[in-house]
Order: structure tokens, then sequence, then C-alpha cells
């Protein structure tokens, strides 16, 4: 059967690398599938679910968070600041994230970085949506 070899490397190194039968990833306008032989391309990837389909075994799952989805000569590799597989995330570790999020956007002191505060709040929601823990 023919498949297309997926990487998913984050500042910490390779987290995964294996032949894929096909994926979806979360991409700016929504989930964005790739079948073998896709055409090359770059595109952003946004905080959310990305599976993919293995021969004869349950699809694998990470979440991912902001970065690039790159398609060439059949690899796919997904540069994200962080990946996780939902039953390794630390739900309690998500909340607190997201409390410590909150409280930056709601004091609102002058040198907030808004879009950084804004995008701790989205990972730490994806996270505690996600987590099977
Ligand atoms: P935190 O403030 O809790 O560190 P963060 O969003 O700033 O959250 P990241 O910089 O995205 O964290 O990730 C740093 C490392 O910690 C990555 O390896 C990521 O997979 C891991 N990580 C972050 N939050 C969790 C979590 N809730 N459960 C499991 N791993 C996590």
């Amino acid at each position: 059967m023919a498949s297309l070899n997926l990487r998913i490397i984050s500042p910490e190194g390779s987290i995964f690398e294996s032949e894929v039968q096909s994926l979806a990833f979360p991409g700016e306008g929504g989930s964005f599938g790739i079948l073998p032989h896709h055409a090359e391309m770059t595109s952003l990837t946004s905080s959310g679910l990305m599976s993919a389909k293995v021969e004869g075994g349950d699809p694998l799952e990470f979440l991912i968070h902001d970065g690039f989805a790159q398609v060439r000569k059949n690899i796919v590799t997904v540069l994200t600041r962080s990946a996780e597989k939902p039953q390794d995330i630390d739900l309690d570790r998500a909340r607190q994230a997201a409390d410590r999020a909150k409280e930056r956007l709601q004091a609102r002191v002058a040198e907030l970085d808004l879009f950084r505060a804004q995008a701790a709040l989205r990972r730490a929601l994806m996270r505690e949506m996600h987590a099977r823990s």
C-alpha cells in the first residue's frame, strides 16, 4: 500500500518518524488532508489534533501547535512548537497554564505581550480539551 513518511519535529528534537498511509493536520483554514504523493507545499499549522492512519493499526494522534507542515518528495515534515499524544497530556499542568494565561490577560499590564499570552491560553485550552489522562 502506498505510504508517506511523517516526521514531527519540535525545538526539543524529533518527536516522531514513521511511514503512514495518510494524515490530517490542523491548518490555518481548518483540517488539511495529505495522501501519498501529494503535491509539494508548505502550510501553517495551528493548535489542534493531527491524525495519521497506519497500516493495520489504530490512527495515531498528536496534539500539535503553531508551526509549519512541509510536503517534499513524499516526506511530510511538521515543525511545531510542541507535540503531545493525548494520553501524555498532563491535565493539571494544562489547567495551571490556562489559569496563568487568563490572569495575565485580565491584568492587562502595560508590558503584556498579548500575542504570547493568547497563544499560551490557546495551547492550554487545547490540551485540556484533548487530554485523555
Ligand atoms: P507550560 O507553561 O505548562 O510549560 P507551554 O504551553 O508554555 O506550557 P510548551 O512550550 O508548548 O509549553 O511545551 C514545552 C514542553 O512541555 C513540550 O515538550 C510540551 O510537549 C510539554 N508540555 C507542555 N504542557 C504540557 C502538558 N499539559 N502535558 C504534557 N506535556 C506538556
